[in-house]
């Protein structure tokens, strides 16, 4: 199965990609996660993707391209893939079909969540990311059992720099300007399914997981 995980920032996309990628057992790509682990690394990649991610903007297309185009013709994606926050503008989209088309392969679906925008900015806020395996919390939608400690590793909680108010409101309009065109791109093609994202997470899931069937 080959999914794209669409929407704005804050929606959910990552928590329900996680659970998605289990059931199928598929890989995540995760845009956002490759750059923050170069800039971990101190990577060239991750020194040029800061100052935008830092900003809220959008790292230019060539660079998040070249990623992706190395990452789905990787084995591990013989049998799908999901990717997370990949594409984020129409040329990004673009620039993915021609790649699956030299694949002789075809996306399957493209899930697009979405919420409003008061909700997007709490619970970015709000989200707390383990700095060890990187498994999302939410400090009142989803918290860990400990404060500030991961469930799963024992490692310690961090926020993102990119989570203050004001660069969520950045990434919102950025987002709107553009990724929503996504929609319309992915929507003349069949593959859009809409999912409303206000829902509990475990709700979300099961809706996507019967869409699937
Ligand atoms: P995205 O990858 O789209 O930016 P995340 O999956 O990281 O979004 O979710 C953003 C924050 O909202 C996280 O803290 C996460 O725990 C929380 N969250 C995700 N889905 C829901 C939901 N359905 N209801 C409440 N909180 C959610
Ligand atoms: P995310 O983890 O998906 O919220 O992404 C965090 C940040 O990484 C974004 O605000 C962008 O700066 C950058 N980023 C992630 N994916 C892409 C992409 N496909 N195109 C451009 N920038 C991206």
């Amino acid at each position: 199965m080959r999914l794209v995980l669409l929407g704005p920032p804050g929606a959910g996309k990552g928590t329900q990609a996680s659970a998605i990628v289990k059931k199928y057992n598929i890989p995540h790509i995760s845009t956002g996660d490759i750059l923050r682990a170069n800039i971990k690394k101190g990577t060239e990649l991750g020194k040029k993707a800061k100052e935008y991610m830092d900003k809220g903007l959008l790292v230019p297309d060539d660079l998040v391209v070249s990623i992706v185009k190395d990452r789905i013709t990787g084995d591990d994606c013989k049998n799908g893939f999901l990717l997370d926050g990949f594409p984020r503008t129409v040329n990004q989209g673009e620039a993915l079909d021609r790649e699956l088309t030299q694949m002789s392969l075809k996306l399957d679906r493209v899930i697009n969540i979405d919420v409003e925008k008061e909700v997007l900015i709490e619970r970015a806020i709000g989200r707390r990311i383990c700095k060890n395996c990187g498994a999302t919390y939410h400090i009142k939608f989803n918290p860990s059992k400990e404060e500030g400690v991961c469930d799963i590793c024992k490692g310690e909680l961090l926020q993102r720099n990119d989570d203050t108010k004001e660069t969520v409101e950045k990434r919102i309009e950025v987002y709107i300007k553009q990724t929503k065109p996504l929609i319309d791109y992915y929507m003349e093609k069949g593959l859009i399914l809409n999912v409303d994202g206000s829902k509990s997470i475990d709700a979300i899931f099961k809706e996507i997981v019967k869409a699937l069937q």
